[in-house]
């Protein structure tokens, strides 16, 4: 019989992962705390449990997303559910989130937002945990990313976020439908991309490339967002490092106002904001 402690170690040995990430894994098939493994590293576990574990030990070993393996991401404190029908909610977009929230940091009032491209929920949720009197639409083209979502709303007992099947502006009435914020985290990555050969390579591509050039999808969502949005509303986007010119010049062209790039943690140009006139 393998110990908590021995499987631990022979995972270490075996594989190119951190402690970290097999006590992850461990914890997860065990379905415990991770604080459990260290008090009880003696107990031992079955041979299914073993199994378990090694398998998705390997699976990480050769690069598979360990938010995948666990079906778990954490995003703004929220514990949200995601499989490869969705990308990993990252730390650089919790830099959108925040952005949003100290532009609009008057927590009584009731705005209606527009997430596009929602995928996980990811920053619909956050905003709309952060602003309960909010009314927010998280729109999504993949049915399978939106029942994702609808799960995350759910299991965090978030109400006031809803979600919508939509290609972009779609499914709304241009011009009738109008927003005081729309925000997106859109596909801007270029085909070529040569991290696209790393472990971003689990996740769906349709949520990450941009054809043909990474900017499509940025360039259509700026040009059209003006037709929802209301007087004086705002959009929030993310792009990748060397797009904020490209960004800001197209928000420029569109007649938005304050157009302004901020840096994310990681002191990279990752969000760009702007005000319709
Ligand atoms: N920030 C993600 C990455 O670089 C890309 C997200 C996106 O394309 N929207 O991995």
């Amino acid at each position: 019989m393998f110990s908590i402690q021995s499987i631990l170690s022979l995972a270490l040995k075996s594989g190119n992962l951190t402690s970290l990430e097999a006590e992850v894994l461990l914890a997860h098939v065990l379905i415990v705390a991770r604080s459990y493994l260290r008090a009880w590293h003696e107990k031992t576990m079955t041979e299914q449990q073993k199994q378990a574990f090694e398998s998705l030990v390997s699976r990480r070993c050769v690069g598979e997303p360990l938010a995948y393996l666990i079906g778990r991401k954490e995003f703004w404190s929220l514990p949200l559910v995601v499989s490869n029908s969705v990308l990993i909610p990252r730390p650089e977009t919790e830099c959108l989130v925040e952005l949003v929230l100290n532009k609009f940091n008057n927590a009584s009032g009731s705005l209606s937002v527009l997430d596009l491209g929602t995928g996980s929920g990811a920053i619909a949720l956050a905003l709309g945990v952060e602003r309960p009197r909010w009314k927010i639409i998280g729109i999504d083209r993949s049915i399978a990313a939106l029942e994702i979502a609808e799960l995350n709303a759910k299991n965090n007992g978030i109400s006031n976020v809803e979600f919508m099947q939509s290609d972009w502006f779609m499914c709304f009435e241009s011009g009738k439908t109008r927003f005081d914020i729309i925000v997106g985290n859109p596909p801007y990555i270029h085909p070529t991309d040569s991290h696209l050969e790393g472990e971003i390579r689990y996740e769906p591509k349709e949520a990450l490339i941009s054809l043909p050039d990474g900017l499509q999808d940025l360039k259509k969502i700026i040009r059209e967002t003006s037709d929802y949005l209301a007087p004086q509303g705002w959009l929030f986007v993310e792009h990748g490092f060397d797009q904020d010119v490209f960004v800001r010049k197209t928000m420029e062209l569109a007649d938005f106002s304050d157009v302004q790039t901020y840096k994310d943690l990681a002191d990279i140009n990752r969000v760009t904001v702007g005000r319709k006139r």
